[in-house]
């Protein structure tokens, strides 16, 4: 059962072949034994977790279950958890118990989703192996010497090898859609404001939206559901109606018109993984689509411009970690300015502090118009691009990571190659567009997996898009071996 959808486990429970409490059980006995091998968790919540599932029973035997009560799933521990530890990957914030609920973590238990726990990821999100957080690497279930990608890696790893059958993730430049493409699992990045931010601790606010990652689109509906719609509370949601993107699922592809912009091809994308996803778009001329080559001239700046615009913003954000009013703080301070220096210095990690360089440099006075306005520019010419290209197509696909799962350590020492993993991914945050990742083959044994990018708030017929292909395909089905 521990491998079944989130569909599947729903009818389960209704039909009352297992309890939630059973369900939630068995999966946190598979938790101690296998994510001591993969660090998937840095906090796993057993007593909540089982709390949560008695609930759940009791109102799915009271006839007022939902669809999703009573079944478990992973949270990124960037999402604020009220009385659980929420570390966001960091030193920063290892003693940090948040005093309130990410509006995301209120919406999925409102629904009657039970919490496992929090996953391990990047610190504060910034990284595309996992490998920079506090709590240690996470392994990649489909080979244990290959990162699982970043920074969602720990939620991405658990559902691809069955510590939880959905997780949350949150994308900035493609941290949901990468670890799910070296995971082999579907992960959607919504459009900008269609996920509340709220509680979802900032790196680039500009940037940042949550979103599901499991097994299957179908279950990514299901997710997005309960996850999406307005809240006050964050400045950014957008005030739009929510539809039910399980009702579209079904919806033929005829005629589908999908653009292949020429970029997204060319040198620097490994020729087996170009390979498995024109197989994959061949799949899709079957299923009625039409494909158009197109072209978005500006994608080759979208990682400069990004390398400047997220860095400046989370040089704001994280500007309150100061060691006075909450996370970590320095043993015997001198006086205030050692008490800043010094719980900034011990508490953030490397790759934090590159970023936070950056930020406040390109802010500063006199480079501000040079470095930072000029980015801003940049997004713009990028976002006309994708506007235009939606003229002509309904959606956009091409890979989703220029090369499969690469070995842990094999790019820590290099940043600028490793920011080049979301060469790809980027420009859809930099324009505030929906992406998702799917599974589309193997190279190597690894994952590959096929991105798609969708028009603003065309997440339905994206969820159809890729429900269909999985229809018709099994990538998405398959499940590392030594996680059987
Ligand atoms: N890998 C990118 C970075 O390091 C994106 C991270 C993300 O989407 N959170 O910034």
């Amino acid at each position: 059962m521990l491998n079944h959808t989130l569909a599947q486990l729903s009818q389960e429970l209704q039909a009352k072949k297992i309890s939630s409490v059973e369900l939630t059980q068995a999966y946190l006995d598979r938790i101690t034994r296998l994510d001591p091998t993969l660090n998937c968790f840095v906090t796993v919540t057993a007593e909540r977790a089982l709390a949560q599932a008695r609930q759940a029973d009791a109102q799915r035997g009271a006839g007022r279950g939902g669809v999703l009560t009573g079944i478990p799933l992973a949270q990124k521990d960037i999402f604020c958890t009220q009385g659980v530890k929420t570390t966001c990957g960091s030193r920063m914030l290892d003693n940090f118990i948040a005093p309130y609920n990410a509006t995301v973590v209120e919406k999925l238990d409102a629904a009657g989703m039970v919490m496992l726990g929090k996953t391990n990821m990047d610190e504060f999100a910034m990284g595309s192996s996992n490998e920079t957080s506090y709590y240690g690497a996470v392994k990649n279930p489909w080979n244990t010497a290959k990162v699982p990608g970043g920074s969602s890696g720990g939620s991405a790893a658990a559902v691809a090898a069955g510590l939880a059958p959905a997780a949350t993730g949150t994308d900035t430049g493609g941290s949901i859609r990468q670890p799910a493409a070296l995971c082999g699992i579907t992960g959607i990045k919504p459009t900008y404001g269609r996920v509340s931010r709220y509680g979802m601790i900032a790196f680039a606010s500009s940037l940042d939206q949550g979103g599901p990652m499991t097994r299957t689109a179908a279950d990514a509906a299901l997710m997005l559901n309960a996850m999406a719609g307005f809240d006050e509370r964050d400045s950014t949601s957008v005030n739009r109606a929510v539809p039910d993107y399980t009702k579209t699922l079904n919806d033929s592809l005829k005629g589908l018109r999908i653009g292949l912009p020429k970029e997204y091809f060319s040198a620097g994308l490994d020729p087996k993984v170009a390979k498995a996803i024109h197989d994959a778009i061949a799949e899709y001329q079957k299923l009625g689509a039409e494909i158009k080559e197109i072209s978005l001239p500006n994608s080759q700046l979208a990682v400069p411009a990004y390398y400047v615009i997220a860095p400046a913003e989370c040089s704001s954000n994280l500007a309150r970690y100061d060691g006075v009013r909450y996370g970590y703080r320095c043993a015997n301070p001198r006086n205030l300015e050692d008490l800043y220096k010094r719980s900034r210095g011990e508490g953030f990690g490397a790759e934090v502090k590159r970023r936070i360089m950056i930020g406040t440099y390109v802010l500063s006075a006199g480079y501000y118009d040079a470095y930072y306005i000029k980015a801003q520019r940049v997004r713009r010419l990028m976002t006309q691009d994708f506007v235009a290209a939606f003229k002509e197509v309904d959606v956009i696909m091409g890979p989703t990571a220029p090369s499969v799962a690469f070995g842990i350590g094999e790019k820590t020492d290099d940043p600028v190659t490793m920011y080049l993993s979301d060469i790809y991914t980027i420009a859809v945050n930099l324009a505030g567009l929906p992406g998702m990742s799917l599974p589309a083959g193997f190279v190597d044994n690894l994952p590959v997996g096929l991105q798609m990018i969708g028009n603003y708030f065309d997440e339905a017929r994206m969820l159809n898009v890729a429900h269909k292909f999985q229809q018709a395909t099994d990538w998405h089905a398959r499940t590392p071996a030594a996680f059987k």
